[in-house]
């Protein structure tokens, strides 16, 4: 049995900046876009003005030397400088790819080999990591950009290390501005973005998301918005906070794109602060919270959330992880008479971004992730292997099928073959990894996600590969054989590491603990400790059995 989207809605066949920019964005008023909300007065975009900075860089990066298809790496913390950089990279026909500004030297360098980025804009701060990857990757020094969270004016900014700053990029009035954005001449085709993702198992890899499918994701959403009877009045009143980084398709397809398209102005934060969040809603009079599990827990327990006027908060979202019934209605209970609800949803960057949502009028105390998403498909598969598909509430892996799916892994058509089956009539679908059951086997049946079958660890600030990690920490002579896995400590998920220690070069736990410090962003850390093991349990053809390695953990 397969569920069909209750919802379909037609996918305009343009481009991602023709969507965003086209005929309704010039009908909005002419009001404050991206706000940073630390100076509101002086680091503003108006609408008009983020239409014209994206074409200012376009054109900019054309002349520079970009090339239709080439990709540009941006690596930084959120500004109010970087949806323009999203948006300008595709204006110019390139293709956008994101890195944790967390990210070491290792772990930068692989992306842009990866993805061969020819342009790496980073933040100053990041510059040294920037520089060194940059060069271990090949890139040239005068394709590396610096930015920062502060100068409008190309005269005054100096850009670290020998680099330019980007400001140097844009094209000015005296370039002729009137130049007409790149538009592929097939969406389907044609990749917007690269986001990393390792997928179901191995490392990394870039995630290559069509024009067709970013515009499907997003027309998507905007269309179930719309059959809220309320829809013009909310979104006249709308006011947004993005503390949701601009690497993740999260971030960019609500940020960059939905809210400006809706006339919704967005405040930035370049990161996470629970107590700047709380002062933000209250001064900002913001409508809406789109978090992460780990967030709310932040908003819902710690006493500086009653202390601030969260009112006008309408609407409040998790995503990314599972989040506990328990936790919603903690963080519901913040809003008098129980008014507010959290809606969960579930999406992976390998289906552009959301793949579950909510009816806007449906009321819901659940911990269902919502049903199928709009012009979606979806079936649970048995995990034992039968190729059967389940009953109603059982458990099985959860496939999903419709426009929003990637086109495949960059550059890795093995790993591609892997992610999707293909049914005789060529339907794809992809096999997420995954565990779910549907309440009914019919449109609008809501959908519950009770496992993960896919070796990847998510924590609160992003994926982690267990292959990754486990690479690293071969490489230290110490090591004979590692298998990295999840915990959970204090409900969150924590990446250990069981080691087989070597006979002849004496390592500690601690030792090898710090090994990865040195080697891989903060929150790939071995939090969940590491432990010496005879040997990893691994099955005939040698692949571990990571599931004998969660229950002792579980046991431990
Ligand atoms: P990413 O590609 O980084 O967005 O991560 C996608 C993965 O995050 C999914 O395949 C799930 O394992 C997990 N995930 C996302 N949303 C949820 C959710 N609401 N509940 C449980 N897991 C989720």
């Amino acid at each position: 049995m397969v569920v069909s989207s209750r919802w379909t809605a037609p996918i305009p066949g343009c481009s991602v900046q023709t969507w965003v920019f086209g005929s309704s964005f010039g009908h909005l008023p002419d009001d404050p876009q991206f706000i940073d909300p630390e100076r509101p007065d002086t680091h503003v975009f108006t609408r008009s003005e983020y239409r014209l900075w994206c074409k200012r860089l376009a054109l900019g990066l054309r002349r520079a030397g970009l090339k239709p298809g080439e990709r540009v790496l941006l690596f930084s913390g959120n500004t109010i400088f970087s949806p323009i950089i999203f948006m300008g990279v595709l204006m110019a026909g390139g293709v956008f790819t994101g890195a944790n500004p967390g990210f070491v030297s290792r772990e930068l360098t692989h992306q842009l080999k990866d993805s061969g980025a020819s342009f790496l804009i980073a933040a100053d701060s990041r510059m040294e990591v920037a520089v060194e990857a940059a060069t271990e990757a090949g890139l040239s020094r005068d394709r590396i950009y610096s930015i920062d969270n502060e100068t409008f004016d190309p005269e005054m900014c100096a850009a670290p290390l020998g680099t330019k700053h980007w400001l140097s990029l844009l094209a000015t009035k005296s370039d002729g501005l009137n130049f007409d954005w790149v538009e592929p001449s097939d969406t389907k085709t044609t990749t917007c973005c690269l986001n990393y993702s390792s997928g179901t198992t191995g490392v990394p890899k870039g995630v290559q998301i069509s024009h067709y499918s970013y515009v499907a994701n997003g027309a998507g959403v905007i269309s179930v918005a719309q059959q809220d009877p309320e829809f013009k009045e909310k979104r006249l009143r709308a006011r947004e906070l993005c503390f949701l980084p601009m690497y993740h398709p999260y971030g960019q397809t609500f940020f960059a794109c939905i809210f400006p398209m809706l006339g919704s102005p967005v405040y930035i934060m370049p990161v996470f602060n629970l107590e700047k969040m709380l002062q933000h809603i209250e001064k900002y009079r913001i409508t809406s919270i789109t978090g992460i599990p780990a967030i709310l827990a932040a908003l819902a327990r710690n006493p500086s959330s009653h202390r601030y006027d969260l009112s006008s908060i309408e609407t409040i979202s998790s995503g990314g992880a599972p989040l506990a019934l328990k936790l919603c209605d903690e963080v519901s209970n913040l809003w008098p008479h129980g008014t507010l609800n959290v809606r969960q949803g579930w999406g992976m960057t390998e289906v552009t971004c959301a793949a579950t949502m909510w009816h806007s009028l449906s009321s819901i105390r659940s911990s269902a992730v919502g049903e199928v998403a709009v012009n979606a498909k979806a079936r649970l598969m048995r995990v034992d292997g039968s190729g059967e598909i389940t009953e109603a509430y059982e458990r099985g892996e959860l496939w999903i099928s419709g426009p929003t799916l990637m086109m495949g892994y960059w550059n890795n058509s093995e790993a591609t073959a892997n992610a999707f089956h293909i049914d005789p009539d060529g339907t794809r679908w992809l096999k997420t990894g995954d565990v779910a059951y549907i309440e009914k086997y019919e449109p609008g049946g809501l959908l519950h996600i009770v496992d993960r079958i896919k070796e990847l660890i998510k924590t609160e600030a992003g994926q982690i590969a267990p292959a990754e990690l486990e690479a690293v920490l071969l490489d230290n002579k110490g090591v004979t054989d590692v298998a990295v896995v999840g915990v959970t400590i204090d409900g969150v998920e924590v990446p250990r590491a069981y080691v087989v220690p070597s006979a002849l070069v004496k390592v500690t736990e601690k030792e090898i603990a710090k090994w990865m410090e040195s080697r891989a962003a903060g929150y790939k850390w071995l939090r969940g400790g590491v432990k010496f093991i005879d040997a990893i349990p691994k099955n005939p053809s040698g692949k571990i059995l990571r599931s004998q390695l969660k229950l002792l953990a579980a046991k431990e």
